[in-house]
């Protein structure tokens, strides 16, 4: 049962007040971003996402800190590669790996960022997965059903297998998460997040596509319909780091209203803060080429000097 049923149909119900003070709360929580209480917990405790995720610490609102202090531990880990010959720059890669992971569990796992994000789900009835993409970055998958659990590891088992298969040299890849080359891998993320079949559709051809790009495509549509004198329809950009198909995709404007309407039910707060984050997701897309250039340098600059050791990318 949704947030939404909770409160609508037993509005003199105790449980319904409690719940309605737990919105304001979330609300003043000033842990959270804005964007991860609507669109990473209430749409997945609405049921209008199956499942959502972060990525941590970078997500957390003093994530930069929090690498800032991960990077002081490993430094002298991340000097002697540096420093090393050769035949001892493997061990010594190895080494850092395992310096960062420690340290990552000395930071992140003990910050109230952390405890805050965990809260939050557990009082909003959600189910949490971690898992490591690199040894100083998780994701924190967030979800209801219980049996999606499975799924969601077999999901995870499909990532690894496909990096494998990357790295092994069974497929070419030139850019930093192989995974993104994996369209079943694609299907089954796009799906458990709630993203609609026709914009997963879309992005995986693009995705898989050696003459085109989904950030520069989706950047380019929004663009054309705003010469064409349309408005933009900023509920198709229902959360994000989400590319619907077209601007003026139904499926996917769909579920930005629905979202819309029921917060707005709940609390009115709620959805003029999701009509500031949907505009906020529009303006992503819309400027993500620009945004991947100046990564790509930044990125560039740190691999000429660490090798490929740990990638920082942004959840961008
Ligand atoms: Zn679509």
């Amino acid at each position: 049962m949704g947030f939404h049923d909770r409160i609508l149909r037993r509005p003199k119900n105790r449980a319904s007040i409690l719940t309605n003070s737990l919105y304001t709360e979330l609300l003043d929580e000033t842990a959270l971003h804005d964007y991860i209480k609507i669109e990473d917990y209430l749409m997945v405790a609405g049921g209008i996402r199956p499942c959502s995720f972060i990525t941590i610490p970078a997500e957390f609102k003093d994530g930069v800190e929090l690498g800032r202090r991960i990077d002081e531990l490993c430094k002298a880990d991340l000097q002697s590669v540096l420093m090393a010959i050769p035949s001892e720059k493997m061990i010594l890669i190895q080494k850092l790996k395992n310096q960062l992971r420690q340290s990552f569990k000395r930071v992140v796992l003990t910050s109230n960022s952390y405890k805050a994000h965990l809260l939050w789900a557990k009082r909003l009835l959600l189910r949490t997965k971690e898992t490591e993409v690199r040894p100083s970055i998780h994701e924190l998958y967030f979800f209801q059903d219980s049996k999606l659990k499975k799924k969601l590891e077999r999901l995870l088992e499909v990532r690894k297998t496909a990096r494998k298969d990357t790295r092994t040299g069974t497929k070419e890849t030139t850019i930093a998460y192989s995974e993104e080359l994996s369209s079943e891998y694609l299907a089954s993320l796009g799906k458990m997040l709630g993203y609609p079949h026709c914009c997963v559709k879309r992005y995986i051809e693009d995705r898989l596509s050696q003459d085109t790009n989904v950030e520069i495509r989706a950047s380019r549509q929004i663009r054309d319909l705003r010469n064409t004198g349309e408005e933009l329809d900023r509920f198709a950009y229902f959360v994000m780091n989400f590319f619907p198909c077209n601007p003026t995709c139904r499926a996917a404007s769909e579920l930005g209203k629905k979202t819309f309407d029921l917060l707005s039910i709940v609390n009115p707060r709620l959805s003029n803060l999701y009509s500031e984050c949907t505009q906020n997701n529009a303006d992503l897309v819309e400027k993500y080429p620009k945004l991947i250039t100046q990564y790509r340098e930044k990125l560039e600059q740190s691999t000429q000097k660490l090798g490929k050791i740990d990638d920082d990318r942004p959840k961008i």
